[in-house]
């Protein structure tokens, strides 16, 4: 069975509410042995974390995120700082700009964000980045705070352009990639993904969102990795368990805070 890791999961989502710990079994089984799961507004984050704290192969964020910024104005770096220091808390955010919805104005995302790109600088944790058509703004963001020291950056389910790419790599940043890459039409997403550096790489499903194919349109779920894996391995040519091997190796490196699979 090859190795598998979902750097992005939405566990407390209410889709899994039913039948929450068979869908973690049933990770498990596949070969899923690790996975980050999201916080994605402050007030679930009780939630979050206690997902994280009743599984040892789970470990979990704190944020929220940028479809939520207008509700978060209050959310000052402190909290999300006192927030995350617990030892299961390995990733801020997700945060970042989604002008593509703009559920909330861009200046309240930009604000949200500096909070959270602070707390991660504090921390010493990942800021998993959320970005849509918002890649130039995105880009200087980053710099900017890449600028200010040492940061771990991961654009998480990397559907934006080549340009902000090439930014995010250099100032550091991994690329985590989705069951987009297999639908038909997400051409420009497989172009990123096959260029991107092969130590920059790490892989999510997203769930309960973005299944990918043939589950499209069901809920996903942490086991459905095993097709983003597969799809990336052909992508880049790679046989599936060296692809895997090299992909763990990359997010431990990126998540040092979760404890390393052995044997
Ligand atoms: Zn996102």
């Amino acid at each position: 069975m090859t190795l598998l890791i979902d750097s992005h999961v939405n566990l407390h989502h209410h889709a899994f509410d039913g039948d929450r710990e068979a869908v973690i079994a049933r990770a498990r089984e596949a070969g899923v042995a690790r996975m980050i799961t999201i916080c994605d507004r402050i007030e679930n984050f009780g939630r979050v974390i206690a997902i994280a704290e009743a599984h040892e192969d789970i470990y979990a964020s704190v944020g929220a995120h940028p479809h939520y910024a207008k509700d978060h104005l209050d959310l000052t770096a402190e909290r999300l700082i006192e927030m995350g220091r617990h030892e299961r808390v390995v990733g801020v955010g997700e945060t970042g700009l989604d002008q593509h919805y703009k559920f909330s104005p861009l200046a309240d995302q930009v604000a949200v964000f500096r909070a959270h790109a602070k707390a991660a600088h504090t921390l010493d944790k990942t800021l998993i980045i959320h970005t849509r058509e918002a890649d130039e703004a995105m880009a200087d963001l980053l710099e900017e705070e890449a600028g200010k020291g040492p940061l771990r950056i991961l654009m998480h389910c990397y559907t934006s352009g080549p340009e902000l790419a090439r930014r995010a790599l250099k100032i550091g940043a991994y690329f985590s990639f989705s069951g987009i890459m297999t639908f038909k039409n997400a051409d420009d997403v497989r172009a990123i993904a096959r260029e991107a550096p092969l130590d920059r790489v790490i892989l999510e499903t997203d769930c309960p969102y973005l299944a990918p194919i043939p589950h499209r349109g069901q809920r996903c779920e942490p086991m459905h990795v095993a097709h983003v894996q597969t799809a990336f391995a052909k992508l880049r040519g790679l046989d599936e368990t060296e692809c895997s091997a090299l992909l763990a190796d990359n997010f431990f490196r990126l998540f040092p805070g979760v404890r390393r699979v052995t044997g």
